[in-house]
């Protein structure tokens, strides 16, 4: 597992890059310039890593490109030891961001192959969030209640579940849409049942699947 110097220096372009598409949370990007994107492919693909793009991870799905990334933590406006759950844990890159800006970590992915090959690597990395094999819809009640929520797959609808594990005060993040395209989408919950809503922007992700997958 290396982080050479030549990955270094491709990940500063791709700050610079997404300073440039309007990326403007110095601590996010000072996040995304830590985490070695490059070490959460498949070691053929490490040329394609620091491009700002989405790239298969396996199972079927992707591991989100760096600007969303940067974007739904932007808003998410994350504080060190806030409590965060993440729905759709993938290749574990938007968990890592998220542990560098000082977050306890809370992620749930429903693809066992995904689970296990994450949890694995994380280890290896020496990250440390708590990962979970299930269905993010349901969130996780006994964790729960969370000062943030980010859904990093295309939600048909709000899951009511995730709301109610909101704290008063917190925001979620999530895609909301069809399948083909989704409207990023930020809840603050204002008290125990009401919420202000905000949209920021189309984007595409790979759809919020119903139940687990073996
Ligand atoms: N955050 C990831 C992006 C992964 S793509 C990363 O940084 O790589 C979205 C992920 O959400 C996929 O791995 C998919 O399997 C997962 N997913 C979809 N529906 C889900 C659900 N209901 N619960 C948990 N994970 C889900």
């Amino acid at each position: 597992m290396n982080d050479l110097m030549h990955h270094q220096g491709m990940r500063r372009r791709l700050v610079d890059g997404l300073r440039t598409k309007g990326i403007r949370d110095e601590r996010v990007l000072e996040a995304i310039g830590k985490v070695p994107r490059h070490l959460f492919m498949d070691s053929g693909f490490v040329k394609y890593s620091y491009k700002d793009q989405a790239f298969p991870i396996g199972a079927g799905q992707t591991i989100s490109q760096p600007f969303t990334v940067a974007y739904q933590s932007q808003l998410l406006e994350v504080e060190p030891n806030a409590k965060v759950l993440e729905v759709g844990t993938g290749s574990g890159y938007q968990a890592a961001v998220l542990l560098e800006l000082g977050a306890k970590v809370f992620s749930i992915e429903r693809q066992k192959e995904l689970y296990v090959k994450t949890e694995n690597l994380m280890t290896e990395l020496g990250y440390r969030p708590r990962l979970f094999f299930g269905d993010g819809y349901k969130g996780l009640p006994t964790y729960g209640p969370f000062d943030r929520i980010i859904v990093t797959a295309g939600a048909p609808y709000l899951p009511e579940d995730l709301m109610d594990q909101l704290k008063v005060g917190g925001r979620m993040v999530i895609p909301l849409g069809s399948y083909e395209r989704q409207e990023m989408t930020v809840y603050i919950k204002t008290s125990e049942d009401s919420y202000e809503k905000q949209t920021k922007g189309d984007f595409v992700f790979v759809p919020m699947l119903k139940g687990t997958a073996q």
